[in-house]
């Protein structure tokens, strides 16, 4: 399959899509953990920011991991899925959402996106259940994206779920901050990823946590993120481990880094208001949705160049980006379209691929400045329509 976009190889950028921002408080904090000496994936501050983000997020127990990726994988194992078992996964998602399924020897469905959220479409969740169960041979579970910072519609989800027995993973790697009904993200499924890596809203170069209020899961979380030890001083494993424990620096970079959450989010979001104000008017322009009850992240400003803005112009307009040196990326490429997953089964598929096709997402970091910020929207509209 083509690729559906052509990006030059390395532009070079002055203006990130979503770099790190440092609040002032993380040095005081990493030389304290300096000074304890537990530069070690032990140590007091793991505990410290696990039980804050924790707190945060609603839910009773967390783990810190050394990424989202490796949340994401320990969540699904702790969620029960093996070697054969059938996983449902939103297709418009980052790649890390669904290579845990292959880490585990599973096997992904992937499920498109509804309009109204850009995130999975409940209405296809019941089509591929009633299909999958009429075959007999229900998937243990489903990765849920909120994407771009977006939660779920998790009501739905969740009477799905209950109605047919399958476990809601829900991938909040973009979305801490968000909530749903006034739910935050992270306590929208059985179990939860999040993301520190750098590009996050926050946080501790890389890393991640495994959130849920099942103590079981989180403990075998823990248990096989450090090498799946069993008790005692001598060296006994009898099941499959892992090395995924985060530094305890890191955790508390994580920790001083939760100082700031809420002011990111409104950040992000106050970025985002001030690219629709000055990009809203032209033609075919349209923003990445936020109904009633939701309130995103914003992680990445998304926006798509719909008719009368012909096919091709988001990619147009980002090359144009990247000539003035303004990192702006095209939109996930839907997971079933990937070469990776070549042949995995579907249901649906339009909304994402249009998304990838038309979509943009502009530099969103919370330390964008108004002056980069207003060269980014003169550089979009000297260039629109192509
Ligand atoms: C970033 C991200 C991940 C993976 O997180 P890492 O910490 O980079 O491993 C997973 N899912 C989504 C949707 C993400 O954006």
């Amino acid at each position: 399959m083509p690729p559906v976009f052509q990006t030059r190889a390395s532009p070079h950028f002055d203006i990130f899509l979503s770099p790190p921002e440092l609040g002032g408080g993380e040095g005081d904090a990493l030389a304290a953990a300096l000074a304890s000496n537990w530069v070690a994936p032990a140590g007091p501050m793991l505990r410290k920011f696990e039980q804050r983000v924790a707190e945060f997020c609603g839910v009773r127990h967390a783990v810190a991991v050394s990424s989202g990726t490796a949340a994401l994988h320990l969540a699904l194992r702790a969620a029960g899925v093996e070697a054969g078992d059938e996983v449902l996964c939103a297709t418009f998602s980052f790649v890390a959402s669904a290579n845990p399924i292959l880490y585990l020897g599973a096997r992904p469905v992937f499920i498109d996106s509804e309009e109204r959220t850009w995130n999975i479409d409940p209405a296809l969740i019941e089509e591929a259940l009633k299909d999958r169960a009429a075959k007999g041979r229900l998937p243990k579970a489903m990765i849920v994206t909120d994407i771009y910072g977006q939660c779920v519609d998790a009501d739905p989800l969740r009477a799905l779920a209950e109605a047919y027995g399958v476990v809601i993973v829900e991938d909040a790697a973009e979305a801490l901050g968000a909530t749903y009904c006034g739910r935050p993200a992270g306590s929208l499924g059985d179990i939860a990823a999040l993301s520190f890596n750098g590009n996050k809203i926050i946080t501790t170069s890389g890393g991640g946590m495994v959130i849920s209020n099942h103590a079981k899961w989180v403990d075998q979380a823990h248990f096989w993120a450090t090498q799946a030890r069993e008790p005692g001083l001598a060296y006994t494993h009898r099941e499959l481990g892992y090395n995924y424990r985060l530094s305890n620096l890191l955790a508390a970079l994580g920790y001083a880094q939760m100082d700031y959450l809420s002011a990111r989010v409104a950040a992000r979001r106050r970025i985002f208001e001030r690219y629709r104000a000055g990009l809203g008017d032209l033609p075919g322009v349209s923003f990445m949705p936020e109904p009633e009850g939701f309130v995103s992240t914003r992680w990445l400003t998304c926006l798509t160049l719909d008719p009368p803005a012909p096919e091709g112009t988001a990619e147009k307009i980002c090359a144009k980006l990247h000539e003035a040196g303004i990192e702006a990326r095209p939109l996930w490429r839907p997971l079933h379209e990937q070469p990776v997953y070549g042949g995995a089964p579907a249901y649906g598929g339009a909304v994402s691929h249009r998304l990838a096709r038309r979509g943009v997402s502009l530099p969103s970091g919370s330390g964008l400045t108004p002056a980069d910020q207003d060269r980014v929207i003169e550089v979009f509209c000297r260039h629109f329509p192509v």
